[in-house]
């Protein structure tokens, strides 16, 4: 499988360098050269696969050419293996016809387990090959360090450095990375905000003389293999719902749009999906494009669905390169516009076309919060406030009360207990068994001032099992 430039102007690649590709060299995002296609009497024979083999059967194409079928399996069975519940993602069904994917497992609670605890493994596995060893920075709001952090743990040939801005992450999130001890992990609390963390990171990728060589790793949303891992809930959902035989329609709580374009790629690979629902909460980009064609930037504002506060969705470029014929040039020009400072339009008949199988809303802070009380009280549900806005959007925006709708469920409400209090419906519930202790753990972590030259100091001198690189 080939990986090609939404701007059209990079190079080709193949699997294992999309891996530990960032950004393409002109700008733009890897995608598939060919999208594989599977016949409905393929997918029909999936069902009641385990997941770990329905994945492989996913995204085999994918890697094809790259990472040997054994290998891949058996990557495949120890990532989901390392899930807390024996259906890795079980359906948990709300009401007539409605259902939420519990995507919240993993060893650290939220869907990004899916795509990260694969991503680690598959790292090490190339690196190994090449004889390589990679530095990983990257910076957090919250759900994405953790989860990077859990995904790396194990690998011989990864270091990674996440920061944060210290005292700016709830303590449940701060503990989930900074408890995890080993010589290659590296927790920076830097002492200023998120977007001063992102612009480190964005600096240290465009000048990397400090790492002497060693090549730097990108674990953000934009990572292909993230998006690809994510392909493989929707066919594992739609095949416990009757698919292929019958379609059926899924509400995705959405940031970057990584895990709802995820959706959108099962459906072109010939998962009968009828309906996709873009969920935001207030920072509502996409949801402005959606329901009227216009994607502005408009300034961000703090909610109780923080893992969703954005102002621009880095994957959805993604989907524009499709809506635009696969023109990488008039993405590029897009973009440009973009960045200038203005917002665009797409021609009507794109934005027509997106909306044959898209639909959106906005839930604010307090339809969040009615969202679990009204869950919590039809069926005992306690949801998260990202699997919230989901489901709220689902029950505004779904289309046909006989086609079942999945709500994706991003978060375990542990993780969020603000939002679970607000709502009113009594204590947030307990840590799960794995993470009991999570207060009595020792934790490690480095404050560091917000100055990039200190920073990236830092990382030359632990960049190797905790020694100079
Ligand atoms: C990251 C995240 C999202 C948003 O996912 P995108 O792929 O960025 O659209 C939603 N909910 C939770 C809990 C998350 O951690």
């Amino acid at each position: 499988m080939r990986y090609i430039s939404t701007r059209g102007q990079a190079p080709a690649l193949n699997f294992e360098d999309v891996l530990l590709a960032g950004l393409a060299s002109d700008g733009g995002l890897y995608v598939p050269e060919n999208l594989p296609r599977f016949t409905q009497e393929e997918i029909a024979s999936w069902a009641g696969l385990p997941y770990h083999e329905l994945a492989f059967r996913v995204m085999r194409p994918f890697v094809t050419g790259s990472i040997a079928d054994a290998d891949f399996k058996k990557i495949l069975e120890e990532t989901y293996g390392a899930f807390a519940h024996n259906a890795v993602a079980p359906l948990r069904q709300l009401n007539g016809n409605e259902w939420v994917l519990e995507l919240f497992h993993g060893p650290t609670l939220a869907f990004k387990d899916f795509a990260l605890q694969l991503l680690g493994r598959l790292l090490d596995h190339v690196l190994s090959k090449r004889g390589e060893r990679v530095v990983i920075m990257g910076a957090t709001s919250g759900d994405t360090g953790s989860a990077a952090i859990e995904g790396c743990k194990a690998c011989e040939h990864v270091d990674i450095f996440i920061m944060h801005p210290h005292n700016r992450v709830s303590e449940v999130q701060r503990r989930q990375m900074t408890t995890i001890l080993g010589e290659n992990i590296h927790n920076i609390a830097v002492e200023g905000n998120f977007d001063d963390c992102q612009e480190m990171v964005k600096a240290s990728f465009a000048d990397q003389g400090f790492l002497k060589g060693t090549r730097l790793v990108a674990v953000n949303s934009i990572n292909w293999a993230r998006i690809m891992a994510q392909i493989v809930y929707y066919f594992h959902a739609a095949l416990q719902l009757g698919a292929p035989a019958r379609s059926v329609a899924f509400s995705v709580p959405t940031g970057n749009f990584g895990d709802i374009f995820a959706g959108y790629l099962a459906r072109n690979m010939g998962l009968p999906i009828s309906q996709l629902i873009v969920a935001t909460n207030r920072n509502d980009i996409l949801h402005r494009f959606m329901s009227g064609n216009q994607y502005v930037k408009d300034t961000l504002h703090p909610t109780l669905s923080p893992s969703m506060d954005i102002m621009v969705s880095s994957n959805f470029e993604r989907l524009l390169f499709d809506l635009h014929g696969r023109n990488g040039a008039a993405i590029a020009s897009l973009m440009d516009t973009f960045k200038q400072g203005g917002g665009f339009s797409v021609e009507e008949d794109r934005w027509t076309e997106a909306r044959k199988l898209f639909d959106s809303l906005a839930v604010d802070d307090v339809a969040t919060c009615e969202t679990i009380a009204e869950v919590y009280k039809e069926c005992g549900e306690l949801l998260d406030p990202h699997t919230a806005i989901g489901v709220r959007a689902a029950r505004e925006c779904r289309r046909s009360l006989a086609t079942p709708m999945v709500t994706l469920g991003t978060a375990h409400p542990v993780k969020f207990p603000e939002a679970v209090e607000k709502a009113g419906v009594g204590q947030a519930p307990a840590l799960p068994p794995h993470l009991a202790d999570l207060f009595q753990r020792e934790e490690r972590c480095t404050v560091l001032p917000n100055d990039l030259k200190q920073i990236q100091a830092f990382v030359s001198q632990h960049g190797n099992r905790g020694k100079p690189l």
